[in-house]
């Protein structure tokens, strides 16, 4: 879950504007460098977990609260927020895919996973392939963090299991250099498990991400969502990552990981 917003507040600034140069900096003081909704929805997504309220009623309480964040919301999400009855509008965008994270960690059975997943999905992203893409992603990081997967299993078991394709990332490379913006999951989640089959650590993981170009926040999201389950991420980016959230979003982190501590005892 940490994972997926370091590697939001990474990629924010470079999801709409000049793409990033091969040394980018991690983290910036402008305002473009900060939280975006991959990390609103993330924090939601925990909360209702850890208060045992329903995923709806979670991501409309955060997402009421913080109408206004960095790169704003997608349109379709955004006239769900401020629905008065809010209904799922069938989409495949990877908003499901890049807040699902907490549920990878949070549900230690590989059938909850699926089951959590696909509920934290289809209130808003109700379509096949949007309640596969939290799917995966969730599962995969339960897979890596438990080991019952090694890294060089990945390609293989996301292919069997879910049935995507991992492009090689010179590909996905060519289509971002080209100004593509890779908006649903069907593309962003494949990629980001490339991004993070090609790193050596972390940081590492989370650069070749935002190099990708495109969706950079939500795809070093899922990126870091996923490489958070294999790697350690070193301590330095998680402060400065904590000097960008309110108060609110850290208590919500504090409270996961005292939960999955507990559990996991
Ligand atoms: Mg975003």
């Amino acid at each position: 879950m940490l994972g997926a917003i370091i590697g939001d507040i990474i990629g924010s600034r470079f999801e709409f504007s000049a793409p990033p140069r091969k040394d980018f900096k991690l983290f910036t003081e402008d305002a473009e460098c900060g939280f975006t909704d991959d990390t609103i929805c993330t924090v939601a997504i925990a909360d209702a977990i850890l208060k045992n309220i329903p995923y709806q009623e979670s991501l409309l309480n955060w997402c009421r609260k913080y109408p206004n964040p960095i790169g704003g919301y997608g349109v379709g999400f955004n006239d769900w927020i401020n629905e008065k009855n809010p209904q799922p509008y069938n989409s495949f965008g990877n908003g499901s895919a890049m807040r699902v994270s907490a549920i990878g960690w949070l549900f230690n059975d590989y059938h909850d996973i699926l089951q959590q997943a696909k509920l934290s999905a289809e209130c808003t992203h109700n379509h096949p392939e949007g309640i596969k893409g939290a799917q995966c992603v969730a599962t995969l990081i339960y897979w890596l963090r438990t080991c019952r997967i090694t890294k060089d299993e990945v390609e293989h078991a996301v292919k069997k299991n879910f049935g995507y394709e991992i492009p090689p990332l010179k590909d996905i490379y060519k289509i971002g250099s080209e100004g593509h913006f890779d908006g649903i999951c069907q593309e962003t989640v494949p990629w980001a498990i490339r991004c993070f089959l090609e790193s050596q650590n972390f940081e590492d993981a989370i650069r070749i991400a935002v190099l990708a170009d495109g969706d950079t926040d939500t795809k070093a999201d899922i990126t870091g969502a996923i490489a958070e389950a294999f790697y350690e991420i070193p301590d330095t980016m998680i402060e400065k990552t904590f000097s960008y959230l309110p108060k609110d979003m850290l208590a919500v982190i504090d409270q996961f990981f005292e939960r999955f501590s507990t559990d996991n005892r």
